[in-house]
């Protein structure tokens, strides 16, 4: 039997990673500073540790057997939507930076096989929303719009030098916004799919929402279940280098509001106020990921309809539990 350390397992990706790689037949180890929010976790031992201490990274590296694990997930990062990314610069380079500093050093020492990086999609500059999409090399010359993007290169970069060294085979996947039930969506780290479904899932029909924004911001979002399957083939693949995965079909953010509307079975107004947009658009070329079989299998449309009753359960039962407290 296979045996994963899943790292962030406490985290919406990390948590549906372990529950996926259970179904695969792994033993797995969960990692994390919290449990999961909304579910157990299906790990087989979950471990409490803060990643960005080189002593807990060594810790979590090595089986209850004592040797190291065959893959490590390295999704730990301090994280948000667009409105944390802009307000949390310092934190997110020195906080994910520690993580992947010593998460990738303990693993590379202790002979780990197969390590799994989590990168994004904010590795790659701002587009315009016609421009033909970019393939992976096109993050070099690199020109991150935001520092969260510029650690997540430096990430990439740390773990193929360790993987050159050490003989540790290196998996890198840059995500493109995903979303699903069980992420955050409350209290300032949610992203816009889960804070736009928490907005209108409040509203009565025919109410006002706001956004950052002029709306036309053009963007692609992936559904959980397409990301794990490409995780995973990923992780099994000869593939190395930077891949991306995400869904191609872009829309803008009204048209992601609009989607939700139709969902929630409300007629919703917007008011467009000020506040961080991020770049205009992202378009991507999936060649890579598509030639080891990666196909998306939820449009956005049917993604959110799994998605917007989850989070309008979880406001409903936050407001019976105000109301008793
Ligand atoms: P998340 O915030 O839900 O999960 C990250 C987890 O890392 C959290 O549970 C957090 O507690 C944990 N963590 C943070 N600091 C830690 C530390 N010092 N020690 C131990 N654990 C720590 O985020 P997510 O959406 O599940 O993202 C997972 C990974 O995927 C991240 O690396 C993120 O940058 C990347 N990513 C996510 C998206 C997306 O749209 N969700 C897009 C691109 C890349």
């Amino acid at each position: 039997m296979k045996k994963a350390l899943v790292c962030g397992a406490g985290g919406f990706i990390g948590s549906h990673l372990v529950k996926r790689l259970k179904k695969e037949g792994y033993w797995v180890r969960g990692v994390d500073l919290k449990y999961p929010e909304f579910s157990d976790s299906a790990a087989d031992e979950f471990q409490i540790h803060d990643l960005r201490e080189q002593p807990n990274c060594e810790r979590a590296v090595i089986t209850r057997e004592g040797g190291p694990f065959d893959e490590v997930y390295q999704l730990a990062a301090d994280m948000g939507g667009m409105g944390f990314i802009h307000a949390a610069e310092c934190e997110i380079m020195r906080n994910s930076s520690l993580v992947n500093i010593h998460m990738t050093d303990a693993s590379a020492r202790t002979g780990v096989k197969r390590y799994f990086f989590s990168s994004s999609a904010c590795v790659y500059r701002d587009m315009e929303p016609e421009e033909p999409e970019l393939s992976e090399e096109a993050a070099y010359p690199a020109l991150p719009d935001n520092e969260y993007g510029w650690e997540k290169l430096y990430a990439e970069r740390m773990a193929m030098a360790y993987g050159r060294r050490f003989g540790m085979v290196i998996r890198l996947a840059r995500f493109q916004n995903t979303y699903g039930p069980e992420g955050t969506w409350r209290g300032g780290r949610e992203k816009a799919p889960a804070a736009l479904c928490r907005k209108i899932a409040e509203i009565k029909d025919g109410g006002t929402i706001e956004i950052w924004g002029d709306g036309t911001a053009m963007r692609a979002y992936t559904y959980i279940d397409d990301l794990l399957d490409g995780i995973y083939l990923l992780m099994q693949s000869g593939l190395e280098d930077g891949v991306n995965i995400g869904r191609q079909e872009y829309v803008s953010v009204n048209e992601l509001v609009r989607v939700i509307a139709e969902v929630a079975g409300k007629e919703v107004h917007v008011k467009h106020i000020e506040g961080p947009v991020g770049v205009k658009a992202r378009n991507f070329r999936h060649d890579r990921i598509s030639a080891i079989g990666w196909e998306s299998r939820f449009s956005l449309r049917d993604g959110i309809g799994r998605t917007y009753p989850w989070v309008k359960a979880q406001g409903e039962a936050a407001r019976r539990a105000e109301q008793t407290s």
